[in-house]
């Protein structure tokens, strides 16, 4: 792994190697793998390819005797005249006055600098009398620290090279170079040094960008395995025909998406191994019904199953629906915080004696005195609602009971494939088919009479609207439209109309909130002004219309989730935002909503426009970092990197094939020095 200190380069003393060490570089591989920051451009376009605001490299001859002029103390500025191509071009530069001496009528000269396509002029910063030298026109630029100069780096690295060339070992097995069509190493190395043209560099750093999500995958893989092997889980040995004939009386066929996730999961569940595994898919997208089949395998194999979420209202929803799945054949019973007494002891004991199968619950369910006879499987909703602590004493429930995390806050792929390391993920990517997309409208303010005449056109149909505000009361400093005065202006506006609304905010008792969304699912109530607290899971699929005011404040997740209480139904249903964002980012932000109704898309979108670090919040990127790879920009790569890593691992190719030896070394070498031991 070329690991030599630097002073074996030729030329290289005590002085330079301390200036090396400054920037973290000590061994020659590190000095190879030390990448330049950017690149200067000085090949020669023609004009007319010139990009406005670029730094570029022009050729032409002085036409006429520059002129200076002094300003300030010590200020100066000399314009020279250049005939470039068919033009004349302006050439500015500041402070050397010395150069009018050398740039003289009838000479060729090479400038560099910023280009200004409109006035086409030059802001000159490097010149040079003669032709341009073409031999090397993209030169690497180093980031160094005084006294050390990129200069000298790129010397030194140059050597290195010249040195080294025959030493640098190849990683990757020759398949892959030839099926990803990918540079050698060496060659790669060179090209990112010193580019031959932009083409070689942006190969260089494709086939760099590969190697290193390949080496991530592949430790993290790893590790994924180790874990495994060392986690203790039990075999829900369940029959396949049982759970079979389950799934052929649904009401509906499963989606192609649900079925792959289903399939992950109940191999999980029959593994020796504990499962860990994350369901993502949109609202609606079928997560609660591949869950109830899970929960059924856990019943057929003598297993009682849990499923914890993180409202009231969820738990009741997702219990009266998991009971319309499972008919007589499995007894299900609710465990809330509003559960208490008698009632409550009733159900305790019940579970304990494995008289209940499938207990459906809110935090209630990770109290001490909650003991479950046998408990197989382990579901939780909505984990990110969850903290670490009340998802691990769900799972000392039982004795290493496989758990099935679920979100319909989709996390882009490539976010999911890094910083997910210990657990497995499904994605529900796919909607039943027969939905209609939601329609979205982003409009402003001055818009909303004609918003709530829409809504009461719905409501004359039949259907049902949300009304979402981001806070319950008035804030001073913020002109946020509050629930509570919303709900009055509505009430009294629609009250002539014989149009019912409801309030719902997180103030309200839960036996308040409790009866007014029962009034809203019984359509007693057609409006419902709500804050977010309707967020999660909440399924009436009447409602049609979803209005969000002061929409630029949610997140393009946030505004996702709500947009999909609507279109649960037959029915097509909309759902206008109304903002007034500022910024650019926030009016392509409400642009994308209106242009997507994936989930995933949505998620990669925010990613794109935010960056990591703001889509996780600062405390939850826990990210690698990567030198050339990109995880916005580079996620198919990342994707195949993650395949290839899995297969390798799963197929044992590091041990058994020699052309994976390299790949071997470096990996045990990596984690030697991490201190991480493999059994
Ligand atoms: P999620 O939990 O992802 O929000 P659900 O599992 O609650 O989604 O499904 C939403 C609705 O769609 C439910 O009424 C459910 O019965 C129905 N459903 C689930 N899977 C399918 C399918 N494959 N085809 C048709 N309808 C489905
Ligand atoms: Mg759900």
């Amino acid at each position: 792994m070329m690991n030599w200190p630097i002073e074996t380069i030729g030329g290289v003393g005590n002085r330079l190697k301390e200036q090396l060490e400054a920037i973290g570089i000590s061994t020659v591989n590190d000095l190879l793998f030390y990448f330049p920051n950017r690149y200067e451009n000085y090949e020669i376009k023609p004009l007319s390819e010139l990009i406005h605001d670029d730094k570029v490299t022009i050729e032409g001859e002085v036409l006429g005797e520059p002129t200076v002029t002094y300003y300030g103390r010590k200020k100066s500025r000399l314009i020279v005249r250049l005939q470039v191509e068919h033009a004349v071009v302006k050439g500015v530069m500041f402070n050397r006055p010395f150069a009018k001496k050398q740039l003289v009528p009838g000479a060729i000269v090479t400038c560099t600098g910023k280009w200004d396509q409109h006035r086409l002029q030059i802001t000159i910063e490097q010149y040079k009398k003669g032709k341009a030298k073409t031999d090397q026109p993209i030169q690497p630029v180093y980031y160094v620290k005084q006294p050390l100069k990129s200069i000298q780096l790129k010397k030194i690295i140059k050597k290195a090279l010249e040195q080294y060339e025959e030493q640098i070992v190849e990683l990757l097995p020759s398949a892959y170079l030839t099926s990803y069509k990918l540079l050698t190493r060496a060659k790669a190395l060179k090209e990112i040094h010193f580019p031959t043209s932009f083409q070689a560099l942006k190969q260089a750093k494709r086939r760099f960008i590969y190697e290193e999500l390949l080496l991530f995958q592949l430790k993290m893989q790893l590790l994924r395995k180790r874990n495994r092997e060392r986690t203790q889980g039990n075999s829900q040995l369940f029959d396949f025909s049982l759970v079979n004939r389950f799934i052929d009386r649904l009401p509906f066929q499963l989606t192609k998406a649900q079925n792959r996730s289903l399939q992950e999961i109940l191999q999980d569940m029959r593994s020796p191994y504990r499962m860990n595994r994350l369901l993502q898919g949109d609202v609606g997208s079928g997560k609660t019904a591949v869950a109830a089949i899970s929960l059924y395998a856990s019943i057929v194999a003598g297993k009682q199953g849990a499923m914890m979420v993180p409202t009231e209202i969820l738990a009741e929803q997702h219990m009266s629906s998991l009971q319309a799945l499972f008919g007589e054949n499995v007894s299900v019973a609710l465990l809330t915080g509003s559960i208490k007494g008698k009632k409550r002891k009733e159900i305790l004991s019940l579970i304990e004696q494995q008289a209940i199968d499938i207990i459906v619950g809110t935090h209630a369910l990770i109290q001490e005195d909650v003991h479950f006879a046998n408990l197989g499987t382990v579901i939780v909703d909505e984990q990110h609602r969850f903290g670490v602590n009340q998802r691990k004493a769900l799972r000392d429930k039982g004795i290493d009971p496989d758990v099935l995390f679920m979100t319909a806050t989709p996390i882009p792929r490539t976010l999911a494939i890094t910083s997910f390391g210990d657990m497995d993920v499904s994605q529900i990517d796919e909607m039943p088919v027969g939905r209609k997309p939601v329609e979205t409208y982003w409009v402003k303010d001055n818009m909303l009479t004609r918003v709530l005449q829409f809504i009461q056109k719905e409501v004359k149909q039949g259907y049902q609207a949300y009304v979402i505000c981001p806070l319950i009361e008035e804030s001073d400093k913020l002109d946020i439209q509050n629930a509570v005065d919303l709900y009055q202006q509505l009430q009294e506006m629609y009250n002539s109309q014989q149009i019912e609304v409801g309030l719902l905010h997180g103030r309200l008792h839960n036996d308040e909130k409790e009866a007014v969304m029962q009034q809203f699912a019984s359509n007693q109530v057609q409006v419902l002004v709500s804050t977010t607290v309707v967020e999660v899971g909440v399924n009436v699929p009447n409602a049609t219309v979803m209005v969000i005011y002061d929409a630029e404040r949610f997140g393009l997740s946030q505004l996702h989730q709500l947009r999909g209480r609507v279109g649960r139904g037959e029915a097509q249903s909309y759902c206008v935002l109304i903002a007034d964002p500022k910024g650019d980012v926030g009016k392509e932000r409400m642009k994308i909503m209106t242009e997507t109704t994936n989930g995933f898309e949505l998620a990669e979108q925010d990613l794109q426009l935010r960056g990591p670090g703001d889509f996780f919040g600062k405390k939850q990127s826990g990210l690698p970092e990567f030198k050339v790879a990109d995880i916005a920009q580079d996620y198919r790569a990342l994707e195949t990197a993650r395949n290839d890593a899995q297969s390798i691992v799963y197929n044992h190719l590091l041990t058994n094939d020699s052309e994976y030896q390299a790949l071997n070394n470096y990996v045990k070498q990596t984690f030697e020095e991490a201190g991480v031991t493999f059994d």
